[in-house]
């Protein structure tokens, strides 16, 4: 097994017979019962001690996740499938994880118990996921932003979290406030439309505008300058650089250059005054201190941006970035707004287009740095629980339309022993309630029989733990995070079962050191 590129590779465990699959879906479970307990409304926090001893509480899974140092290459295949759930749709990543360990563990039993050919079980995991996500797309129905639907995904998506409640009415508002102005080729995009601050000095709100959390460039410029004329500028405002100066040595020659600073400054500050700009906002490297001076002796409001912040400025003032001299001739290129003000105790600055409520800013407090984080992650949570449901519909949420697919799923028909795999699916398609209601203090397995039993959009009750119709209760999920948890589950199931050893590479200097003693 050896190869001049790589090394050597070796077994991971000392016995070469050592069972991969044992080791691998070992690891699995490891990181799954790390947080399927805080799956669902009564799920458990967990505490997080980082390497500082700062404590930190936590439900959210991604958090749970990444903060376990997983150094099984399968624990990190896990938080990597996870990440990126998050990253796709924001949100189900518990949901995920618990799904992949019920298939791995069912897939197991299949390859140990009953001898079936890993590559089969591949198969029915394959067919089983894919035909569970047409059939829960077949349930899921279309929701409009003013539909009580909506707001039930809401608070459905933020349930578990930390001050779900109040949480889902400020995502609620913010969603609203810019409303159809999100949509984008038909569909909506709300990152872009929809900025997430978090401020633990401020209380949660939702404002109507953009809020930079920067101060003017110079506290004596004006504190606000009403329908204001703005400039984005990307112009070079350090006109003489410093370096220039110090290689002359001659004191005149240092007096013209500094002379010809101030000339060229005046010319830059009045060219910029010319377009009628009053509210200057500033994405160049250096500027100049007499033109800061000058801009604070004209009453300009100038702020410093970054170059990330240009385009969604642009967006919503229509100013068009400057990044020349001859640019400022143009006639185009002054944005609006009709109110630009900076709130001295926070520490921020308002952009506010009045009506237009093209741009929300939602500011979510926190007493802590750590509650803060939390509540800004599960804010966010919220608002993309949102644009999935929006864009793809939503199904019955506590795993009651993964349960009422089951026995469809198993009307599919395989050809031979590809069959049994699709167990392994429908024993995680059944895992979602089971694991919500054991969490909430249920029997789950009771449970889920009796809501088996009952109408297709049935689940339990949280509180009572009798059957009810989950849209009637207003438990409800965005259809892409269910769909896409599922194939999430199903990768990472097929990747563990497939592998049949582990091999790690062998240090090249340790291979280097045994071949010189031969
Ligand atoms: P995830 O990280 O997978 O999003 P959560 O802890 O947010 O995990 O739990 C999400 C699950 O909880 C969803 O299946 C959702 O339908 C379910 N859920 C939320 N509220 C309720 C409720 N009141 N009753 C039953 N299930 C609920
Ligand atoms: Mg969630």
């Amino acid at each position: 097994m050896s190869n001049p590129n790589y090394g050597v590779w070796r077994p991971m465990a000392e016995n070469v017979e050592f069972n991969a699959l044992e080791s691998n879906s070992n690891a699995v479970m490891a990181v799954a019962d790390t947080v399927r307990t805080t799956l669902g409304p009564k799920g458990l926090d967990k505490l997080l001690i980082d390497q500082a001893m700062n404590r930190h509480i936590s439900n959210d899974g991604v958090t749970i996740l990444l903060s376990l140092r997983a150094i099984h290459p399968v624990s990190r295949m896990i938080v990597e499938i996870a990440e990126r759930q998050e990253q796709l749709v924001g949100d189900g990543t518990t949901t995920a994880v618990v799904m992949a360990a019920e298939m791995i563990k069912e897939g197991k039993r299949l390859v140990k118990e009953l001898g079936v050919h890993p590559t089969k079980v591949v198969e029915g995991i394959e067919g089983g996921v894919k035909e569970a996500c047409q059939l829960l797309e077949k349930e899921a129905k279309k929701i409009s932003l003013n539909e009580i639907a909506l707001e039930q995904v809401v608070k459905t998506s933020l349930s578990s979290k930390l001050d779900g409640k109040k949480l889902s009415l400020l995502v609620i508002s913010a969603l609203r406030s810019v409303g159809k102005n999100a949509l984008y080729n038909g569909s909506y995009d709300f990152d872009k439309t929809i900025t997430v601050l978090r401020r633990t000095t401020m209380e949660d709100r939702i404002v109507n505008g953009i809020v930079l959390e920067r101060k003017r460039m110079d506290p004596e410029m004006p504190l606000e300058i009403k329908d204001a004329r703005v400039m984005i500028a990307r112009l070079d405002l350090k006109p003489v650089k410093e370096a220039w100066v110090k290689e002359n040595s001659k004191y005149e020659e240092i007096l013209n250059m500094e002379n010809d600073r101030v000339a060229k400054s005046k010319d830059i500050v009045n060219s910029l005054l010319a377009t009628g700009a009053n509210a200057i906002l500033i994405a160049s490297g250096e500027v100049d201190q007499v033109i800061e001076n000058l801009l604070v002796a004209n009453k300009v409001f100038a702020v410093r941006i970054s170059i990330e912040e240009i385009e969604y400025l642009s967006r919503y003032t229509r100013a068009k970035p400057v990044r020349m001299m001859d640019d400022l001739k143009k006639s185009d290129i002054l944005g609006k707004a009709d109110r630009i003000y900076e709130d001295e105790d926070n520490g921020v600055i308002y952009i506010d287009n009045g009506s237009d409520g093209s741009m929300a800013t939602m500011i979510v407090s926190g007493t802590t740095k750590e509650t803060s984080l939390e509540r800004w992650r599960a804010a966010i949570d919220g608002v993309n629980a949102a644009e999935a449901a929006l864009n793809k519909g939503v199904v019955a949420g506590g795993g009651a339309a993964e349960l009422h697919v089951i026995e469809k799923v198993k009307n599919l028909r395989l050809k031979g022993l590809e069959q049994v795999g699709l167990d392994v699916v429908t024993s995680a398609l059944e895992s979602i309630m089971r694991q919500i209601l054991t969490n909430a203090g249920y029997n789950g397995l009771e449970k889920v029989m009796a809501a088996k039993a009952s109408p297709d959009t049935f689940g339990i009750d949280i509180d009572s733990g009798d059957p009810v119709d989950m849209w009637k209760l207003g438990v409800l999920d965005p259809l892409l995070v269910k769909t896409m948890a599922l194939e999430a589950a199903g990768e990472i199931a097929k990747s563990v079962l497939r592998i049949d050893r582990n091999l790690a590479a062998e240090d090249l200097s340790q291979q280097a050191l045994s071949e010189t003693r031969r």
